[in-house]
């Protein structure tokens, strides 16, 4: 029988410890850096419930509407019938399934590449390009506006790693170049930037990998499924094709609508992974439903290309709108669509007014964003109609003239 636990309740405020943490939330709160979780009902098309009111939701990145599709959620329900609910162990320990082992020849056949590895999620597969091809000795440089998930992974791999300005792909050379012959170097980007929304110089960047013998790692979480013509990610929206050097990191969680990541890449490359990344080594393997899901959504993406045609006709349709009101974004292209407003406060503000005004898209303020730079992220999703648009085109209105008043 498990004993009962005999101490005393504290008093709230009166353990020491907690009256630190305390007084660090209350700062955060004087400085607008607040955050709450929300909660929200179930999704009808892209509409939820807020504390009982709808909302048009504006903030996810399921850019296909992918995550309710029948044929996933089907595949899902039928693997987790079939093969239980979750796989017991890590990989290593218990052994792939034939699922895990088919998702990732099916994402090398996707990707063009010798081979592919799956991990539980993006952030977990960060984790592990990053810090299981990287140790002590090598160099890793790093865009300054790359995703949380990589900033932890450099520092995870206590590697070198240094830093060039955002998109400087002759800085990212140079800084290559200073580290001298004979030892591993990773040069590191998001494809597209998650708060931004812009695409990284590709071309110029995988030069300056070439030029110094670099590997180049592109994480596309937010371009797979969304960018070019078949939506293999921003690699095919430059037009350039997998080679030995390259590194694709990408996620089933976004446009794919399901969730894990994943690395493709030369054999060498994903063998080293397998050996040294504790992201794959110390966690237990995605279960059958998640794994079903995502070897779904890569069929899905291949042979429903009208929904990545729609979601760029809509993200156009905002983009003209937001034009139309004498507003600019961040970004000239794509379903990430950050209205700049700088100050943390300002932006929370914005965000509170838009969801009285039935949107709801978030507030990202520090350290999601720089200091200065916090901003509304719209993202467009092919779920949504031109009318929902124009409904949050017009309660943006009324939401800048209410915070303005
Ligand atoms: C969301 C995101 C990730 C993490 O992916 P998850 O599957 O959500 O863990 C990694 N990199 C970038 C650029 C992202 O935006």
């Amino acid at each position: 029988m498990p004993q009962p636990c005999t101490n005393p309740p504290l008093a709230e405020g009166q353990h020491p410890a907690l009256e630190i943490l305390a007084r660090r939330l209350d700062k955060l709160r004087r400085q607008g850096l607040e955050r709450r979780l929300v909660s929200i009902g179930p999704a009808n098309g892209p509409y939820v419930t807020v504390q009982g009111r709808r909302l048009l939701l504006m903030a996810s990145n399921d850019y296909l509407g992918l995550s309710r599709h029948p044929r996933l959620t089907a595949a899902a329900a039928r693997a987790a019938q079939e093969l239980g609910s979750g796989t017991g162990a890590s990989r290593l320990v218990s052994g792939s399934q034939d699922g895990h082992l088919e998702l990732e020849a099916a994402v090398a056949r996707h990707k063009g590449t010798e081979a592919a590895l799956v991990l539980a999620t993006g952030y977990m597969t960060n984790l592990a390009a990053v810090a299981g091809l990287a140790g002590p000795g090598d160099l890793v440089v790093s865009d300054a506006l790359n995703h949380a998930s990589i900033i932890d992974a450099c520092r995870l791999s206590r590697a070198e790693v240094k830093v060039y300005p955002h998109g400087d792909a002759a800085q990212a050379r140079r800084l290559l170049a200073q580290g001298g012959e004979d030892r591993l170097k990773l040069l590191v980007t998001d494809g597209v930037f998650s708060m931004d929304g812009d695409l990284a110089p590709l071309p110029e960047l995988w030069r300056a990998a070439r030029q110094e013998g670099a590997l180049l790692i592109v994480d596309d979480a937010h371009a797979t499924g969304v960018y070019g013509a078949t939506g293999r990610g921003s690699l095919e929206h430059f037009g350039m094709e997998p080679a030995p050097g390259l590194v694709l990191v990408g996620t089933f969680s976004k446009a794919l609508g399901c969730q894990g990541g994943f690395v493709a890449g030369a054999r060498e490359v994903i063998s080293t992974l397998v050996h040294r990344a504790r992201s794959l080594l110390y966690t237990t393997a995605p279960p059958p439903a998640q794994v079903a899901a995502c070897r779904e959504s890569l069929e899905v993406v291949r042979e429903e290309g009208w929904r990545r045609e729609r979601l760029w006709q809509l993200c156009a349709h905002f983009r003209r709108g937001l034009q139309e009101m004498g507003l600019t974004v961040l970004s000239e292209q794509g379903p990430i669509i950050p209205l700049l407003v700088g100050d943390a406060g300002r932006a929370w503000e914005l965000a509170q007014a838009l969801r009285r005004q039935g949107v709801f898209a978030p507030a990202m303020r520090p350290p999601t964003v720089p200091a200065g730079t916090s901003r509304i992220r719209f993202t467009v999703s092919a779920a949504h109609r031109q009318e929902d648009l124009d409904l949050a085109l017009a309660a943006l209105g009324r939401a800048l003239r209410e915070v303005a008043s």
